[in-house]
């Protein structure tokens, strides 16, 4: 589904309806989806050096929404850059997939001070641009890395580690979307028996979305 170009109040662009933008180049379409300021938090705009926008094809079939940036995301402007990513990025490819098959994404933008968990508040501010990246995108499947994305798209509360990998539907915006939770991967960083499921999960994304498009909608990188 395509919508409108116009800058919204909240800073996004969105492309016009029944406009081919799928034909352009996808610079320009991730451009659609850039932030190009917010002042809504002040706690994060104090402690941000940047905002964090989603990363990733904005016609990936999966998307993967974590928390917040952290200080190495705050640093080099990218979801998911540090420990935790490394960790996504070997799930990732132990799965068939390249990050850049992937979108990647956050709850909210900016990095919250001292890596606490982005507040509730924070959270609403920024959900809008997060279901404008989930309506553009239409993946197939949508993967919560953690308790807070988890519960934040799911609107109640999640027992992660003894949900993750189960697929739920959802309503989100007003459409149904297909989510499979997963525990963070930094989980595994400070508990290695999680290491093994969360790799699961991530493998099961990867059918799942193939699955869901007969097989062909991925780029499947075998034994690479
Ligand atoms: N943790 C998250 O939830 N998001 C990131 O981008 C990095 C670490």
């Amino acid at each position: 589904m395509r919508r409108r170009e116009a800058t919204r109040p909240d800073g996004l662009m969105v492309p016009p309806p029944g406009s081919d933008r799928m034909s352009e180049d996808a610079a320009t379409l991730d451009d659609d989806l850039r932030l190009s300021s917010c002042e809504r938090c002040p706690a994060l705009v104090e402690s941000r050096s940047r905002i964090v926008d989603g990363v990733g094809p904005t016609d990936a079939d999966l998307l993967f929404v974590g928390e917040g940036p952290g200080a190495n995301e705050d640093e080099q402007g990218e979801p998911f850059v540090g420990r935790s990513g490394d960790v996504l990025d070997e799930a990732l490819r132990d799965a068939g997939l390249a990050r850049a098959d992937v979108r990647i994404t956050n709850c909210v933008r900016c990095r919250p001070p001292d890596n606490r968990d982005p507040r509730s508040e924070e959270l609403a501010n920024c959900r809008g641009h997060l279901e404008t990246e989930i309506d553009r995108l239409d993946p197939k499947l949508i993967v919560t890395l953690g308790k807070v994305p988890s519960e934040h798209l799911l609107d109640r509360s999640v027992a992660i580690t003894s949900e993750s990998g189960d697929v739920v539907d959802a309503r989100i915006a007003g459409s149904g979307r297909r989510v499979l939770l997963s525990v963070h991967p930094a989980a595994t960083l400070y508990d290695r028996s999680q290491r093994e499921g969360f790799f699961e999960t991530i493998a099961r994304s990867a059918d799942l979305a193939g699955a869901a498009e007969g097989g062909d909608g991925q780029s499947r990188l075998g034994e690479f």
